[in-house]
């Protein structure tokens, strides 16, 4: 590329990679899952490879060990596909949209190359944009309920609560729920997979300004919110949630 091999000489280590782009048409089958580069290789592009594939095991993990201790029904695994393909589907197409721009050597190429890094010096939006993309943290589960609030399926910010704080209540064996009526009244019924935690945020987002509940799944993303104000009716919207993830 450079017209010289720089006087490097005698390697004791060497290693080779290409370009290919796979896509797994399908991450379940069955009893067989596919995560990491197994469903979704691609060029080395953004460094990310590693993170989707760590991210793909905790969305299978969690839901696995919901299955086998009984919480959850099997269609729950289904959802692994359903949140994950989407996900590998966007990694491998903005892999290849780096490729393409740093493999552009033609005066186009380097042209458009050139538009881009200046476009990224004045729009800070673009900037947050692909920043969230590479880091991966902004990746969420559309709901499938019409009317569901905007937090739904994204992933929770570390909201301070008290002498705690969200992530520390985290539970990797079942569901949070954060009561934030102020009157603790909205505990569900008991169940295996359902963790309860009544809570007021302190300087919580404008996102969760409204929010008199908010349900975690055990990855972090926000299952279900709710801004209803009547308890009764609340109590069962977070009934009618937990429905396709929790047996009773
Ligand atoms: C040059 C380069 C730079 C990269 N940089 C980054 C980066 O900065 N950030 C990032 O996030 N990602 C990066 N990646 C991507 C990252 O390395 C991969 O996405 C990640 O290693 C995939 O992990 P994996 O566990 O899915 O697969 P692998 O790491 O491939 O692990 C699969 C394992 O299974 C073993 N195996 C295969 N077949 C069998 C069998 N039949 N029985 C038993 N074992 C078997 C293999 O030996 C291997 O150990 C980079 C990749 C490359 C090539």
């Amino acid at each position: 590329m450079v017209g010289t091999d720089f006087g490097l000489r005698d390697p004791i280590w060497l290693s080779r990679y290409g370009n290919a782009t796979h896509l797994a048409d399908e991450y379940r089958k069955g009893r067989v899952f596919l995560a990491g580069d197994a469903a979704h290789q691609h060029f080395p592009a953004g460094g990310v490879g590693m993170n989707v594939g760590i991210q793909d095991a905790a969305n299978l993990a969690w839901k696995l060990a919901a299955t086998l201790n009984g919480w959850a029904p099997d269609t729950l695994l289904d959802t692994y596909h359903t949140e994950r393909h989407p996900v590998g589907a966007d990694l491998t197409a903005t892999s290849r949209s780096q490729v393409a721009l740093m493999t552009a050597f033609t005066p186009e190429g380097l042209d458009l190359r050139g538009l881009l890094a200046r476009l990224l010096t004045v729009l800070p939006d673009l900037n947050h944009h692909l920043a969230a993309k590479v880091s991966s943290l902004a990746v969420t589960y559309p709901p499938t309920a019409p009317g569901a609030h905007p937090l739904t399926g994204t992933r929770a910010p570390d909201l301070a609560l008290g002498d705690t704080s969200l992530f520390a209540l985290l539970r990797a064996d079942g569901y949070l729920l954060l009561d934030l009526t102020g009157s603790g009244r909205l505990t569900g019924s008991p169940r295996p997979g359902l963790h309860v935690h009544t809570a007021t945020p302190y300087q919580p987002p404008a996102d969760f300004a409204d929010a008199r509940a908010v349900l975690l799944r055990p990855d972090g993303h926000i299952a279900w919110a709710s801004t209803e104000q009547d308890d009764a009716a609340l109590t069962e919207g977070l009934t009618v949630a937990l429905a396709s993830t929790h047996r009773k």
